[in-house]
């Protein structure tokens, strides 16, 4: 449990995203894995992840969702007290504002074949989560890179007699305005996984951008040691091994379809953070899509002192993790999966720590979401996005 200042220290870095409602802050994904600035002490920070006794009581408190036939219009009318699930959890200090901006709604029983669609009527939502009997989330932001709402969909592949669906709001809202309309359609058939293709790009970059605004355009040097290039590569590949994932790099010819790219070099230190991602893209909607790891970064230091093969295994560990936002994974407070969160747990400290860790199912993290409840199963969502390789299993 986090002391009374290290709860303060939450608040004070929380606070200014949570207030400000603009959108630029809101679309940093920026993961400083135990690098915050004040350093090691970050590791006290974090607040247990509900437990699994405490979930039912959590979402005892759901709105139920009044469907008309296979219809629903969902309002924030009604005032989810958020607070109240995390009394003993967190200090009054922190509560206030930024753990009420969250609305939940019980949609009932779902089962496999059913298919949820979720169109977004309010510019004040930020992310929508679904959760099954299990409380395995999926979830997206409400609004692409353009800041254009988008619908988001929810394929349902199992039995679950309870399902939730959970609204994030820029800033307080309660107006009794609509916020969504949902759908539910029976007997759909799953999607087809698409596989994704990657360069990792080792040559340096000019007036590097994300469309999301939240990078300010900055400079990425070469990569030049030759050991280091290699063994991200094959860090990179090993840790997707099994997954539908193409896996270029810069010496490679640039390949015919869409791809992301991943630059990787010493970076502009105003960046601040070891890897940002330009986006959690949901079902990896934009094939397309840009993340940024930082080989100059202070939390390299250690990696740096084994040599050339361990800072490149870590440098393939931390890209690997900007991928998984870039297919749509959230962080969570597992240490030892890749999505580990930014600041918990000691996340980063040791970089051999980092050279294990991999993709498995974990509890979202409670220092990057501020409604800190379900699960993600990141390799049942990389397979039902990306896909299974044909020449192995993950
Ligand atoms: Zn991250």
């Amino acid at each position: 449990m986090a002391t009374r200042a290290c709860r303060i220290r939450i608040l004070s870095l929380l606070l200014p995203v949570g207030l400000c409602g603009c959108s630029e802050t809101l679309f940093i994904f920026g993961d400083r894995l135990g690098d915050l600035s004040d350093g090691i002490d970050t590791i006290e920070q974090c607040v247990s992840p509900l437990e699994p006794a405490d979930l039912g009581e959590v979402f005892a408190g759901a709105v139920p969702v009044n469907w008309n036939g296979d219809t629903a219009q969902l309002s924030d009318d009604t005032h989810q007290t958020v607070a109240d699930y995390y009394a003993g959890q967190l200090s009054s200090e922190v509560l206030p504002a930024y753990y009420l901006n969250e609305r939940i709604f019980h949609l009932g029983s779902m089962t496999s074949g059913d298919r949820l669609e979720v169109e977004i009527l309010s510019d004040v939502v930020s992310d929508v989560w679904f959760y099954d009997s299990g409380l395995t989330f999926a979830g997206g932001r409400a609004h692409d890179l353009d800041g254009n709402r988008i619908m988001l969909t929810f394929p349902i592949n199992s039995e679950n007699p309870d399902c939730f669906l959970r609204f994030n709001f820029f800033y307080l809202s309660n107006t009794g305005k609509p916020i969504a309309h949902i759908t539910r359609t029976q007997g759909t058939s799953p999607g087809e996984p698409r596989g994704q293709t990657v360069v990792l790009n080792f040559a340096g970059w000019s007036q590097l951008t994300f469309r999301s605004g939240s990078l300010k355009p900055t400079d990425v040097g070469p990569t030049e040691n030759a050991i280091v290039r290699a063994a991200v590569v094959q860090t990179f590949r090993e840790t997707f091994a099994g997954y539908n994932v193409v896996v270029l790099s810069s010496d490679d010819p640039p390949p015919a379809q869409p791809y992301s790219i991943i630059h990787i070099g010493p970076a502009d230190p105003r960046i601040g953070t070891l890897g940002q991602a330009e986006h959690i893209d949901f079902q990896n909607a934009v094939p397309d899509d840009v993340a940024v790891v930082d080989t100059n970064h202070r939390a390299l230091s250690a990696a740096s002192l084994l040599g050339p093969e361990v800072l490149g295994a870590a440098l393939g560990k931390v890209a690997a993790h900007e991928m998984g936002h870039l297919l749509g994974l959230h962080h969570v407070s597992d240490p030892n999966e890749l999505m580990t969160g930014a600041g918990c747990q000691g996340v980063g400290l040791d970089p051999l720590a980092m050279l294990n860790r991999q993709f498995a199912r974990a509890p979202v993290s409670s220092f990057t979401n501020d409604f800190f409840v379900g699960y993600q199963d990141a390799p049942a969502i990389l397979r039902d996005i990306v896909g299974i390789s044909a020449t192995d299993t993950p």
